[in-house]
């Protein structure tokens, strides 16, 4: 096996190729090993490689062929994991210097469920430092780059994570979305990028960003991959009081039923948003007529409250990681001021040093609408519009299986170019954060090139709470019909 194969390979293909032993467990770890060689030097997807673990990984899954024993699903297919959930082995720094040399304790929840599951440990993936922002560039360690285009980002905060994907170097792997930073990543890197319904994925061994709106989900390349990936890390979790034991099906199951019949709502207004570029706006339109000429019942919808949750996203997500982040200070994890005077100066020192711009403005936002004078104000107003926009969506939930918008307003854009306004950044996830604030599941699905810069775009399907099978269908129909590969210029 050679590493352009494994590059272009899905998981099935993988775990059955293993089964009757076309190829070991062990020659896919020297291929993605090989394939990594030659592309991360360029993209930098990656803050740690851990070729140590993957091939005890691939070693035990060969010893289980060797004895005719039966393959766990995902067995030997190559995964990378955002650099902000622990296993233990490897470092998690959360892209921050605050946590550069912090060892992991622990092992997440879903990345346990996913190697237990038979997938190999590639590496920790690069992100934004402590998931705040949609490019990757406020990583400490450096920015990712988009393999489509070098000079322009993968998004964020899972750049690492999708960059990967997008290249070949691993099959699947998982990021976490708070507001966007699983989809968006997805819509500009022509990855298949999903979160699941608030409580279907356990965050435990998450390093928290704004609680009420973290999930994990998948990357792939495939809309079949993404749901084996959720039925892997799916289900409730006794460490996590969140997570939900609503019934997890198999997503595969009906991936392949169709959508006649089923009632899509185009969200119109969504596309008339200022700032939607008339190229994505194009290509979302054309994936409802994808979808129609299939036999689903489309039709238009407004949700003219949903607008509003970027600025909602945006005093929420920021009170919620002021208080998450309170916890690095300097004595509990990761960095400590060397020659402080007394606890206070070591406090200081130490968040001075060890936190980024982004992340001091979010704890500054976050501090600021929290404080006695502003909470009504701020945080309080904040909440109410959530409530409102949560029930927006349970209204054309009666009326719809499943909503269509873009995922991000625009292709992926240059590396700079939107770092010197945080606003133009935080506006990248206008259509992605009302989903996190209802709860509800999405995916980014890649349909087309845009055709004045050959870069994909990607279309939001979102679906009702718990109702994933229902969204991957409609993936799974769009994805056929839409013929889009993912294969960036890489070599
Ligand atoms: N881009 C958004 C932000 O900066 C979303 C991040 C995320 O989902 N982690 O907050």
């Amino acid at each position: 096996m050679d590493h352009a194969e494994i590059g272009s390979m899905g998981a099935r293909a993988i775990s059955e190729g293993i089964a009757s032993k076309e190829f070991s467990a062990r020659e896919v770890t020297e291929a993605t090993y090989a394939r990594i060689e030659r592309l991360e030097p360029a993209i930098h997807a990656f803050n740690q490689l851990t070729p140590d673990l993957a091939m005890s990984a691939a070693d035990r899954i060969d010893a289980l062929v060797a004895a005719g024993g039966p393959l766990p699903p995902l067995a030997g297919v190559p995964a990378g994991i955002k650099d902000n959930m622990n296993l233990v082995g490897t470092r998690t720094t959360c892209g921050a210097r605050m946590l550069e040399d912090y060892d992991s304790v622990y092992d997440c929840t879903a990345v346990r469920r996913l190697l237990d599951a038979g997938a190999l440990p590639v590496g920790k993936c690069n992100m934004d430092e402590f998931a705040f922002g949609s490019s990757t560039e406020n990583s400490a360690f450096g920015p990712t780059r988009n393999p489509w285009d070098l000079e322009r980002v993968p998004g964020g905060s899972s750049g690492g994570s999708a960059a990967a994907v997008a290249a070949g170097m691993v099959t699947i792997a998982l990021g976490s979305d708070t507001g966007g930073s699983i989809r968006q990543p997805g819509a500009l890197t022509g990855t298949v990028a999903m979160k699941p319904t608030y409580g279907r994925v356990s965050r435990y061994g998450l390093v928290a960003f704004a609680s009420s709106l973290d999930q994990i989900g998948p990357f792939s390349r495939s809309v079949e991959d993404s749901a084996l990936v959720c039925n892997a890390i799916a289900g409730k979790d006794p460490f996590d009081a969140t997570s939900v034991d609503t019934l997890v099906g198999d997503y595969t199951a009906n991936l392949r039923s169709g959508v006649e019949g089923m009632r899509v709502g185009i969200v119109r207004d969504m596309l008339d948003l200022e700032g939607c570029d008339p190229e994505v706006r194009e290509a979302t339109v054309a994936a409802a007529q994808l979808l129609a000429e299939q036999g689903a019942l489309v039709d238009e919808v407004d949700l003219p409250t949903s607008r509003h949750g970027l600025a909602a996203y945006y005093v929420i997500g920021p009170a919620e990681a002021s208080s998450n982040l309170a916890r690095f200070d300097g004595i509990r994890y990761g960095r400590r001021s060397p020659g402080a005077e007394d606890v206070v100066d070591l406090y200081m020192r130490s968040r001075a040093e060890g936190f980024g711009a982004e992340t001091i403005r979010r704890i500054m936002l976050g501090t600021y609408t929290l404080s006695a004078g502003y909470y009504d104000a701020y945080y309080g107003q904040a909440q109410k519009a959530r409530t409102l926009i949560a029930r927006e969506f349970a209204e054309a939930f009666q009326r719809f299986d499943v909503l269509l918008t873009p995922t991000s307003p625009t292709v992926a854009f240059k590396l700079g170019e939107r770092a010197k306004s945080p606003v133009a950044m935080y506006l990248s996830d206008v259509y992605t954060v009302p989903l996190n604030l209802a709860g509800l599941p999405g995916v980014s699905v890649p349909t087309a090139l845009a055709p004045s810069s050959g870069l994909p775009i990607g279309v939001q399907v979102v679906a009702d709470h718990f109702d994933e099978a229902t969204m991957f269908r409609a993936a799974f129909a769009l994805e056929s019909s839409a013929g889009f590969v993912c294969t960036p210029a890489r070599e």
